[in-house]
C-alpha cells in the first residue's frame, strides 16, 4: 500500500499531466519562454512530487486501518508466523484461531550483483524517497513496473534508458499494445534496449554502469531494478504447518482461497495467482464467505480487467488475441485505430487502438483491449459485455455518446456484426 499501487499511480498521475503540457503545443497552446511549438518552463518539482505521493499512500493506509478498528478488529503490530494451522506468533503474543487467512504480500527479486542501495540502484520502494529526478535513468526489466516507471520518469524529464531482456518490452502483454507503446517510448527519447539481459550493476562516482551479458554497458546516474517478485512465504512457518508452496514459494490455493492446510486460507500475491489489487481483494473475500458457510463463487480469472498505467494506457479483459492467434480459443477479431476516432483527431490522440473478440457464429463478446489514454476506464464497457456474455448485436445497438473514445467500442462491435444473409 505504501510503496506499490498507490504511491506509483499517484506519481503517473503527474507524469501524464506534464506529458500533456509537452503535447499540448499541437493544440495550439503556447507557453511563455519557449519557442515557438516548445514548450517552455515546465518541470516537475520532485520532492513535492513524493511529498504528495508519501502524504496520499499514509491517508488511504490509515483510513483501512481506521476503518478496520472501527469494525471491531484487532490490529496486532509484527511479523506473524504460523506455529500451526490454528496459532500464529507475533513476537511474545500467541493467537489461536478457528481459521488463518495468510495475505503476506510479496517483495521485489533482487538480482545477484545488484544490490540496491537506496541512493544510486534502487527498488521502486525506495523512488519515493529520491530527493531529485533523476538525470539519466536506467530502468532494468520491461515487464508492467518497468514500463509504467520508464514511461513517467521520461516524462517528467529524466533521459531513460530502458533495459529488456526480451525482443520487445512487456512480453506478456497484448503484442499490438507492446509494440504501440514502444513506438511512443522512442518517440519521446526513450533508448528502449531490447534483447538486452543486465548482469550486473555498479556504483561509479557519482553514477552507475549497468553490464550486459554480451559485455556491452549503460551509463546513468541512477538504476531502477524491476526484475520481479518473490513471495514473502519463507521462514514463517507455513510448509512446517502444512501449507504447501509451489517450486517458486508461491502458496498453492484452490479457487475458494483454500491451501492445502484445514482451515488455512490464502490470497494476494503470496499466491501468485494474478498480481493485482482487485483480485488479491476478491480471493480474500471469498475466503471469509467460504469459511463463514456463505454460498460463494469460486475465483473466475477469465473476466479481470487489469491496466498497465502507461501513457497511452493498456487495458485488457477476457481471452487474449495470443490465445486465438495459438488456436487455443476460436475467435473473430477486429481493430480499430484510434487515430480512426473523431474524439480521438480533436484531442490529438493516435497512438492507441480498441480490440474486440468474440466468439464465430454466436457473436459472443470473448474479451478486447484497449490502448488509449484512460484505457483503464474504457475497458468497463468490454467488462460488462464479458462478464454477461453480450453479443457484438447487443454492443452495436448501445449508444455511445458521439463524439467519444467510448464510440470505438460500439463501433468495434458493429464491424463485427456477422452480415444478414436472405434466403
Ligand atoms: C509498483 C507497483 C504498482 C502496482 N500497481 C497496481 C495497480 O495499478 N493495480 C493493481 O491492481 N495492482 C497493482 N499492483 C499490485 C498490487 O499492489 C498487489 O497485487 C497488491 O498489493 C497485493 O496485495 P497483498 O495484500 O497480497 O500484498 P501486499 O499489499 O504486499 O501486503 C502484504 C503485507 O503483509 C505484510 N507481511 C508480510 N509478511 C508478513 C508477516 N510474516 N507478518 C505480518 N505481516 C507480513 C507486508 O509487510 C505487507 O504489508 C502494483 C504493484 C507494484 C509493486
Amino acid at each position: 500500500m505504501l510503496t506499490d499501487c498507490v504511491p506509483s499511480k499517484t506519481m503517473i498521475a503527474t507524469s501524464v499531466r506534464k506529458q500533456a503540457l509537452m503535447d499540448a503545443a499541437s493544440l495550439g497552446v503556447r507557453f511563455d519562454g519557449g519557442a515557438d511549438g516548445e514548450v517552455g518552463g515546465v518541470h516537475v518539482d520532485l520532492p513535492l512530487v513524493n511529498q504528495r505521493v508519501k502524504e496520499l499512500a499514509q491517508a488511504q493506509s490509515a483510513d483501512i486501518a481506521a476503518r478496520l478498528v472501527a469494525e471491531g478488529v484487532e490490529v496486532v503490530r509484527g511479523t506473524g508466523r504460523l506455529r500451526d494451522h490454528r496459532t500464529v506468533e507475533v513476537g511474545d503474543r500467541v493467537v489461536e484461531a478457528d481459521t488463518v487467512i495468510l495475505a503476506t504480500g510479496a517483495t521485489p527479486r533482487i538480482l545477484p550483483g545488484a544490490e540496491p542501495d537506496g541512493e544510486r540502484i534502487l527498488t521502486w520502494r525506495q523512488l519515493y524517497d529520491l530527493d531529485e529526478l533523476p538525470e539519466r535513468l536506467i530502468v532494468v526489466g520491461s515487464g508492467v513496473t518497468g514500463a509504467e516507471f520508464a514511461g513517467a520518469y521520461q516524462s517528467c524529464g529524466s533521459q531513460v534508458t530502458l533495459v529488456s531482456s526480451r525482443d520487445r518490452m512487456m512480453p506478456n502483454e497484448d503484442a499490438d499494445a507492446a509494440e504501440v507503446l514502444e513506438e511512443v517510448y522512442r518517440r519521446r527519447g526513450m533508448d528502449v534496449m531490447g534483447r538486452s539481459r543486465a548482469q550486473y550493476v555498479k556504483r561509479t562516482g557519482d553514477g552507475v554502469v549497468v553490464t550486459l551479458e554480451d559485455g556491452r554497458t549503460a551509463e546513468g546516474t541512477h538504476c531502477l531494478m524491476t526484475v520481479g517478485m518473490i513471495p514473502n512465504t519463507r521462514g514463517i512457518g507455513l510448509e512446517e504447518a502444512g501449507v504447501r508452496l509451489d517450486r517458486n514459494g508461491f502458496i498453492e490455493v484452490d479457487k475458494v482461497s483454500r491451501t492445502s492446510a484445514p482451515g488455512v486460507y490464502a490470497a494476494g500475491d503470496c499466491t501468485g495467482i494474478l498480481m493485482l489489487a482487485s483480485v488479491a481483494a476478491m480471493q480474500g473475500r471469498i475466503a471469509v464467505w467460504h469459511t463463514l458457510g456463505e454460498a460463494v463463487q469460486p475465483l473466475r480469472l477469465g473476466t479481470v480487467a487489469s491496466a498497465i498505467f502507461t501513457d497511452p494506457e493498456i487495458a485488457t479483459v477476457g481471452v487474449s488475441h495470443r490465445q486465438i492467434e495459438s488456436g487455443e480459443v476460436e475467435a473473430n477479431v477486429v481493430k480499430l485505430p484510434l487515430g480512426t476516432n473523431a474524439r480521438a483527431k480533436m484531442q490529438a490522440f493516435d497512438d492507441g487502438f480498441i480490440k474486440l473478440f468474440c466468439r464465430p457464429h454466436t457473436g459472443i463478446i470473448l474479451g478486447g483491449v484497449v490502448v488509449a489514454p484512460r484505457a483503464s476506464e474504457l475497458i468497463l464497457g468490454v467488462s460488462v459485455a464479458v462478464q454477461q456474455r453480450l453479443t457484438v448485436d447487443q454492443i452495436a445497438h448501445t449508444f455511445a455518446v458521439y463524439p467519444s473514445l467510448s464510440g470505438s467500442i460500439t463501433e468495434a462491435a458493429r464491424r463485427l456484426m456477422q452480415p444478414i444473409t436472405t434466403i
